[in-house]
């Protein structure tokens, strides 16, 4: 898939792109667009949420392209005592 980039530009990216819920994920357009540059537009094949997609998984929005939860507590936190 290409899209127009910014300056005009077409740029091929990831073939989920137009159907990506990422943007419903995400309330701030600055974050949105660091995701879409680093992975999107960039290095899609590493994106996690496309690989879970590719084998039938349920995404949520707030799935981050590098396999966080937005809103998660961070890896290796632990709830209470
Ligand atoms: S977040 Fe992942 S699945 Fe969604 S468009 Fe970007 S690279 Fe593709």
């Amino acid at each position: 898939m290409q899209y127009q980039a910014a300056k005009g530009r077409p740029v091929v990216c990831c073939p989920r792109y137009a159907s990506c819920d990422l943007p419903a994920g995400l309330s701030m357009v600055a974050a949105l667009r660091i995701w879409q540059s680093l992975y999107c537009e960039a290095a899609w094949e590493r994106c996690e949420r496309r690989r879970r997609l590719e084998v039938g998984e349920t995404v949520p929005a707030n799935f981050l392209p590098d396999g966080r939860v937005l809103g998660a507590p961070p890896r290796g936190t632990s709830r209470g005592g």
